[in-house]
């Protein structure tokens, strides 16, 4: 048994494995509670060809929704685990700012089931190195980092680059929100690696996911599809 195996031993008998949603005591690390499991909107098929946006009804694997009949998206579709609602929520909001970063590994479990079979990169939506000193992690990042364990796939965190620093986009709409990032990110070196995943914690209106695809594009990637822990999901019926 290792010193870190040790330490593994020592912090779970001090510390009982708890709900990453509400608190409560569970079974096993990274478990819900039943009530928490519950109210996760767990996000699959049926879904947009395109975006992979939800559809409310299976109209076959080939149908796109309405935003990606009109103007089909840089990306190759924006996967996510779960919905955004109160618990997806509160997992990313304690990932973020609560310092909770075994939860990383809570949403990359979830998240695995939607990883492309032929990924061959992984690469984190970036901070602004400012917010990287201030915060001192990128959750986007431990993400990627849970997800390359699992799966195996490469995970690059420096590939790609803020260097510019963005407002926070609530509140705008999409046209402001994609002059904001425009040009806030760039691509270290030449990538010729067919596809890669771009991974982040909340998927909102895509403006930056789009901006971040754009610079992998340029820079030789094959083809790029967004990996997310919850998605906004606007439930309407085209
Ligand atoms: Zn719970
Ligand atoms: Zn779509």
């Amino acid at each position: 048994m290792g010193v870190r195996d040790v330490f593994a031993d020592a912090v779970s008998l001090a510390l009982p494995p708890r709900c990453p949603g509400c608190g409560a005591v569970v079974r096993g690390d990274h478990n819900f509670c039943a009530a928490c499991w519950d109210s996760l909107d767990l996000l699959g098929a049926p879904w947009c060809a395109t975006c992979c946006a939800p559809f409310e009804v299976d109209r076959g694997p080939e149908a796109q929704c309405g935003a990606c009949l009109a103007k089909p998206p840089a990306h190759a579709g924006a996967r996510a685990a779960v919905a955004y609602g109160p618990v997806a929520k509160t997992v990313a909001l304690r990932l973020k700012y609560g310092g909770r970063l075994a939860f990383a590994t809570t949403a990359a479990r979830l998240m695995a089931r939607h990883m492309p079979s032929d990924a061959t990169l992984l690469v984190p939506v970036p901070l602004h190195r400012w917010r990287l000193w201030s915060r001192g992690y990128n959750q986007a990042a431990l993400i990627a980092d849970a997800l390359s364990t699992t799966s195996g796939v490469a995970h690059d965190p420096l590939l790609l680059r803020r260097t510019k620093r963005t407002p926070a986009l609530r509140g705008m709409n999409p046209r402001q929100r994609r002059e904001a990032v425009r040009a806030a990110f760039t691509v270290e070196r030449r990538i010729e690696e067919r596809h890669v995943v771009l991974v982040d914690d909340v998927y909102t209106s895509g403006a930056t996911a789009d901006a971040c695809t754009r610079a992998l594009l340029k820079a030789g990637a094959g083809k790029v599809t967004i990996l997310c822990w919850a998605r906004v999901v606007d439930v309407t019926s085209d």
